[in-house]
């Protein structure tokens, strides 16, 4: 797929995965505190990018951490705070951020790949359109809610046996958002 055949503008929504897209993903940990909290080389600069293309930018992340009792939502707020103020520093904007602390085992519909944070993105946002909307994210459950919506998906990764797998539902396989940013560049 080339995503500039799209002629995507600003009727068009970026759903963002948050961990291993925007910040550095901890292996077997999760983002508990601010200090915890690194972007990823290069996002804050593709976040001011994109928003000056998109419509709306909305985080959906899964934050199991706080269902397991290994962080508050409170403390999510201020890791949250932290990143919005750095990205609104640099020009950028995220329209909301949307999050699921359910443990997987609660299988609750806001869990990714299920897709009640799109749903609560569309109720809030009744101008959203999944058919005019990217999924970006570094796992396949991120790919498999923006394929359950209709959306184009884009994903993060290097990891050439899963994407081989999953081929028919990845439209498109970047190294990372600022790759991704670039393709929007005259
Ligand atoms: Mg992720």
């Amino acid at each position: 797929m080339n995503l500039k055949d799209l002629k995507v503008d600003k009727s068009w929504t970026l759903f963002l995965d948050r961990d291993g897209v925007i910040n550095v993903r901890l292996i077997d940990d999760y983002v508990k505190t601010p200090d915890d909290f690194k972007f990823i080389d290069g996002v804050p600069k593709a976040i001011r990018h994109l928003s000056a293309i998109f419509g709306r930018i909305i985080i959906v992340t899964n934050q199991q951490g706080i269902g397991k009792g290994l962080m508050t939502e409170s403390e999510l707020k201020k890791v949250h705070n932290k990143m919005l103020a750095r990205i609104i520093m640099l020009g950028g904007k995220i329209d909301r951020i949307y999050y699921s602390p359910f443990k997987k085992e609660e299988n609750d519909i806001t869990r990714k790949p299920q897709i009640g944070m799109a749903l609560q993105a569309r109720k809030e946002f009744p101008e959203i359109n999944f058919k005019k909307s990217i999924m970006i994210g570094d796992s396949i459950s991120d790919i498999i809610f923006g394929k359950k919506l209709n959306m184009k998906t884009v994903f993060v990764s290097n990891d050439l046996a899963l994407i081989n797998k999953n081929f028919k539902i990845i439209d498109l396989t970047v190294n990372s958002l600022y790759e991704f940013s670039e393709i929007f560049n005259k």
